[in-house]
């Protein structure tokens, strides 16, 4: 069993989070909390590689798409006008798709972050997916005000920042997708003495 010390998550800087200068502020953010980066590249994908960055699943895209449509009916806007469609699996098809061209738009800063929780710490420091309902203090929330009601109305994915894995099968896939296990570093930091 992988050590509790030693849960690998990936993180994501996306083309606005470079293009705002962010990249400094979420490194320091995630090494602050103790947690290590072990691999770091800039990059520039294309839409085949995000493609097969984001899960494929049918229960994936559906989920996407409710979430436009939880959206819609919270703030009254009917999703057959602005979207031509009230259907949950084409809408996630739709916002798939917007995802592909916001994540190719520009470079990505591609790491490998390890430590105790990994995932769900890295998950915190982020905050909520949409930022407009990110907490303050989160990496969403301190950043942007972009919301999915504005995005949606552009065509265009929710401009958030930063992705992380999930959870531990997201992962495993994004981390074996992206980084070679000779790309992946191992070291000891200072503090890891004192701290476990
Ligand atoms: P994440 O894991 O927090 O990044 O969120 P998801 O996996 O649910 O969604 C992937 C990405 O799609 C998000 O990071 C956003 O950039 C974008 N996105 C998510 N929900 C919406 C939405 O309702 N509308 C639009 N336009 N984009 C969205
Ligand atoms: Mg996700």
């Amino acid at each position: 069993m992988e050590k509790l010390t030693q849960e690998k998550t990936l993180v994501l800087i996306k083309p606005d989070g470079i293009k705002r200068g962010l990249i400094g502020e979420i490194i320091r953010r995630i090494e602050q909390r103790g947690l290590k980066v072990i691999a770091l590249k800039m990059i520039q994908v294309t839409e085949g590689q995000i493609d097969g960055h984001y899960p494929k699943d049918a229960a994936w895209t559906h989920r996407l798409g409710e979430k436009s449509l939880g959206t819609y009916s919270k703030y009254g806007i009917d999703p057959v006008e602005a979207l031509g469609t009230d259907n949950a699996d084409e809408i996630g098809k739709m916002v798939r798709s917007w995802i592909v061209k916001y994540l190719t738009s520009g470079p990505l800063v591609k790491m490998v972050v390890e430590g105790v929780h990994a995932i769900d710490m890295v998950r915190k420091l982020c905050g909520n997916t949409l930022p407009n309902l990110a907490d303050m203090g989160t990496i969403r929330g301190d950043y942007s005000v972009d919301s999915p009601a504005l995005a949606n109305s552009g065509k265009r994915a929710v401009h958030n920042i930063i992705h992380a894995s999930e959870n531990p099968e997201e992962a495993k896939h994004e981390l074996a997708y992206w980084f070679t296990p000779q790309e992946i570093h191992d070291y000891k930091r200072a503090e890891e003495d004192i701290m476990f």
